[in-house]
Formats: C-alpha cells, sequence, structure tokens
C-alpha cells in the first residue's frame, strides 16, 4: 500500500466525487485548494479533498439535507421548552390583537370631529385596560382611554393626553389626529386561525412569549439531537486531575459539550481517547450510538493522528477532509454507519472556529430547523492587516462602537491554540483568500459568537 499508483487512483475517486457532486467544482483538480498527495505509512492513503470554506458550507448542507433527518416528536411544556425546536405550527387562537388596541393614553374620539383646533369635546367615560366601555362615542364626545385598552365603538382614533387641557367635563384637544392613529386594529398582528410560528422555528424568549399570547400551555418539539464528543490525545489529561509539564487539560470537551448545548444538541461525555487504533475504534463504535460524533484531535498529518484511518477502516465515507480556513484547516466531515461525524482539529481555537462554522449549523439540521450559515457583520478594521495565505481566515477579535461605527480590532492571540487570546474576543474578524490587503477604516466581515 502506499504506492503513487494508488494515491492517484484515489485521487480520480475524489475528482470523480467532487465533479459528480452538487458542487459541480473540480476541486480536487485545483492545486491551489489541495495538498500535495498525502500518502502515510499507515495502512490508509488519504488523498486531500480539501474544499474551500463556501464548499464545505454548502456539502454540509447538502449531505444532512439528504439524509432528511426526521427528529422524533415529544409534547413539551411552556416552562421547560426554551431553545427547543417547533414541531407543529402554533396558529392564533385568536384575533391578535382581539380588539382595536389604543396605544396612548389619551382620548377616544372620532377624527372627523378635530377640523377645527382647538376642538372642544365633552367626556362621556372612562376606559381602563382590562375594561370595555359600554357606551358609544357620538359626534362631539370622547372617552378618556388608558393604554391597553379596547376603543370603544364608534372612536376611530386616539389623541395624546399630553394634547389636551381637562376642563371639567369638557376636553380641550389641541392637535388633530389620522384616523386609526394610536391605535392598533384587532386582527392586524394575527388574524385567528393564522400561523404565527412555523414548525422548525426555534423558541427563544420571544417566541415564548408569543406561544403564552396564543394560549399554547404545551408544545410538540423535536427531540434533541444526541451528540457525542471524543477528544483524543496521548498528551490529554482530565480537568480534575493535576497535568505533568508535557500534558494538557482536555479543554475541548468542555468548550464543546457548551456549544453543544447551546446549538440545541443533548452532549454526550465519551471521555478522552488515546491515539491508539484500537482504542479509538472501540470508542468511535460507542460515538456511533448518537446522532452525530465529534472528534477532536488526530486528523492532522503526525504519525500519531490516526482518526481518518480508524473511520476508513470502520467504511466511512469522507465529504471533505481539508478545509482552506485558519484555523481548523485538516478538519474531516464524513458519515460512518448512517451516522454523520466531524472530525475537528484539536487546537482549541480551531475546534471552536470549527465547531462555530459548521457543526453548529449541522445540529441545527439534524434537530429540525433549517440550515443557516453564521451570519457575517461589517465593521471598520481597527488596523491595517496583511495575508497571503490563500485561506478564509476567522481570527478572534473584538468590536465595539466608536463615533456610532461598528469597528473590528484584532485581539493578541498567538494562533490556534490560543484560548486566553479567543476568550478576550467577542467575535471573529472574516479575511477572505482574495483580501491581501486591508487598511484601516477598510469595511470587513466580522462573524459574531454564538448566533
Ligand atoms: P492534534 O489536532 O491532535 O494534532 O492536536 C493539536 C493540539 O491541540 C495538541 O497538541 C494539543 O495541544 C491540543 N489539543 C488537542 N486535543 C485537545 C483537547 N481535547 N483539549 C485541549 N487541547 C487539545
Ligand atoms: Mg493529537
Amino acid at each position: 500500500m502506499g504506492t503513487c499508483e494508488e494515491a492517484r487512483s484515489f485521487y480520480i475517486c475524489a475528482e470523480i466525487f467532487l465533479a459528480l457532486s452538487p458542487l459541480g467544482e473540480r476541486v480536487a483538480r485545483d492545486p491551489a485548494m489541495r495538498d500535495a498527495g498525502r500518502v502515510r505509512g499507515s495502512p490508509v492513503i488519504r488523498a486531500s479533498m480539501v474544499v474551500t470554506y463556501a464548499q464545505a458550507i454548502s456539502v454540509v448542507q447538502e449531505r444532512i439535507g439528504q439524509a432528511n433527518p426526521r427528529p422524533p416528536v415529544e409534547t413539551v411544556s411552556l416552562e421547560d421548552v426554551r431553545g427547543r425546536v417547533l414541531a407543529e405550527d402554533v396558529v392564533a387562537d385568536r384575533d391578535l390583537p382581539p380588539f382595536h388596541r389604543a396605544i396612548r393614553d389619551g382620548y377616544a374620539l372620532r377624527a372627523a370631529d378635530l377640523g377645527v383646533l382647538p376642538a372642544i369635546l365633552r367626556c362621556v367615560g372612562e376606559v381602563p385596560a382590562g375594561q370595555h366601555f359600554e357606551g358609544k362615542v357620538d359626534p362631539g364626545q370622547c372617552v378618556s382611554i388608558m393604554t391597553g385598552a379596547p376603543l370603544p365603538v364608534r372612536a376611530d382614533a386616539v389623541v395624546m393626553v399630553e394634547h389636551t387641557r381637562s376642563l371639567g367635563e369638557r376636553i380641550e384637544i389641541q392637535r388633530s389626529v389620522q384616523q386609526w392613529e394610536n391605535v392598533v386594529l384587532q386582527g392586524s398582528e394575527a388574524a385567528l386561525g393564522a400561523c404565527v410560528l412555523a414548525r422548525g422555528r426555534r423558541l427563544r424568549a420571544a417566541e415564548l412569549g408569543l406561544l403564552a399570547a396564543v394560549g399554547k400551555v404545551s408544545v410538540a418539539v423535536y427531540g434533541q439531537p444526541k451528540v457525542a464528543i471524543l477528544p483524543t490525545g496521548n498528551e490529554l489529561v482530565a480537568v480534575e486531575q493535576r497535568p505533568q509539564w508535557f500534558q494538557i487539560r482536555n479543554s475541548n470537551a468542555v468548550t464543546l459539550s457548551a456549544q453543544v448545548t447551546e446549538a440545541g444538541g443533548v452532549p454526550i461525555q465519551l471521555g478522552i481517547v488515546p491515539d491508539r487504533e484500537d482504542a479509538l475504534r472501540e470508542m468511535i463504535q460507542q460515538g456511533l450510538d448518537s446522532d452525530l460524533l465529534l472528534l477532536s484531535g488526530g486528523v492532522s498529518m503526525g504519525k500519531f493522528d490516526l482518526v481518518e484511518d480508524v473511520l476508513a477502516e470502520l467504511g466511512a465515507e469522507f465529504f471533505f477532509q481539508g478545509a482552506a480556513i485558519r484555523p481548523g484547516k485538516p478538519l474531516v466531515f464524513g458519515r460512518v454507519r448512517g451516522r454523520f461525524f466531524f472530525g475537528l482539529p484539536g487546537n482549541p481555537v480551531s475546534t471552536f472556529v470549527t465547531f462555530e462554522l459548521f457543526v453548529r449549523p449541522a445540529i441545527a439540521m439534524l434537530g429540525g430547523t433549517v440550515f443557516e450559515p453564521p451570519v457575517l457583520l461589517r465593521a471598520r478594521l481597527a488596523k491595517p492587516c496583511r495575508q497571503k495565505t490563500g485561506l478564509t481566515m476567522f481570527m478572534p477579535a473584538r468590536v465595539c462602537v466608536q463615533n456610532r461605527d461598528p469597528v473590528v480590532e484584532l485581539v493578541n492571540w498567538q494562533g490556534s491554540g490560543d484560548l486566553v487570546g479567543t476568550a478576550a474576543a467577542n467575535c471573529f474578524l472574516v479575511i477572505h483568500p482574495d483580501q491581501t490587503e486591508l487598511g484601516a477604516g477598510d469595511w470587513v466581515d466580522v462573524m459574531p459568537e454564538g448566533q
């Protein structure tokens, strides 16, 4: 094994895959997009299938979309449903608002009565929120009304109290209003029976409020995908353990667990696995009980990076084996025995960034929501910046507001192992491959954390 001939035939397979793939792009043939044939002493030949950032995003989206994940459905009560994904369409159980609602404190009246100002109207009653006015408002009359109260019959506008003067029973109105001004019409937010929240929507605070507003005390939601976390590396020790000077604490499992939870998954910690094929094989198989397997480390070209070899022996299909990004280039995505997996590079910032870019949207799809790649926002660059890597760069940075513009500045960091710098950041500055020179004040893309 490991001859040039075999490496070449693997390349051809990779090319055919990529040519046939929906990407339709000649990724494998583009020398800038691939490493030289990577052949190691191990039994598995790893022809390079390195894709661009945009290609990697669409491969993840298409592969998971084609698998058409159908998470189970369960009913959960309103108080426990935050962060879950709706498995039903929710409809308004009555008009919203249920009546013409006053949105200012003032006087309900007929706009046509204000042709000449100031107008003097007779106040015939009062209607606070939670009550309704039994009578009607005839020409020349008004009713004192509070925010949230139903507009009395025949009134068609509200004048704010600030533009009035009370003269006992008579009220002086100093400003005119349009018809329906300071009123939200019945059913204008949603009519009875209209869909207010569609299946697939993640339930945040605003959605929970809306569920409450339409009387949903329990709701059908999708089961959360179980995401197995498998950190690999002989150098790793448990966080509770005191590391020897040459060892590293297993921080990735903690970061990934938090990210999985934020993304709507349930993290399953499998514990540290050493860089040994037998141990890896056993733990990967355990990980396949979950809906998604995340490995960290062991996907680079080192002698002890065995993850891809073991996955290949287990019959994995690889959809890509490397992305033209930094940090995170050795990233691997594929499927084995019907389960998707990501092999994330072990450096903590690489692990973090590749999760945000690819795993977060993958978990969303597995959990019944639509695929949404990270949204990039724009900010002005604080200091000039150069890069000639040909990669899409995601650099830890801080964005703040200066003179009303968002301004982004790189944090001090030492590369993809530096969690100190990353923890000081609140976003990533995104530099695209063609942006070789950027000047201070240029508008650039930033990716906020935790979308
Ligand atoms: P690897 O991708 O396996 O070559 O790992 C690269 C580097 O990332 C290692 O040398 C470690 O310093 C670091 N690393 C790997 N796994 C972890 C982990 N679970 N937690 C923290 N750091 C890690
Ligand atoms: Mg390693």
